[in-house]
């Protein structure tokens, strides 16, 4: 699950990119994270509820919160793959 991968942003020819399948993964599931805390405590829409480029504009911000954050060591990398974080 190691090695740069590219996701095309729906609707557009943007390709977004992510690390690895991995750093993928875990943007995806920050992305809804924090969707679900949005959807509970805003009532807004909930993941499966946004469009497809939706989900691609959180989860792509995900990654650079999630970045930033293993940056300043506030998250802590991942534990399993060498060549999982950007930057490295
Ligand atoms: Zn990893």
């Amino acid at each position: 699950m190691s090695g740069e991968i590219r996701i095309q942003m729906p609707g557009s020819a943007i390709l977004i990119d992510y690390a690895s399948q991995c750093e993928r993964d875990r943007a995806l599931r920050f992305a809804e994270a924090r969707q679900a805390l949005a959807e509970r405590g805003c009532f807004l829409l909930g993941w499966a509820a946004l469009s497809a480029h939706d989900r691609e504009i959180a989860t792509v911000e995900a990654r650079n919160w999630l970045r930033a954050g293993i940056a300043c060591g506030l998250i802590p990398g991942c534990p399993v793959h060498d060549d999982c974080e950007a930057g490295q």
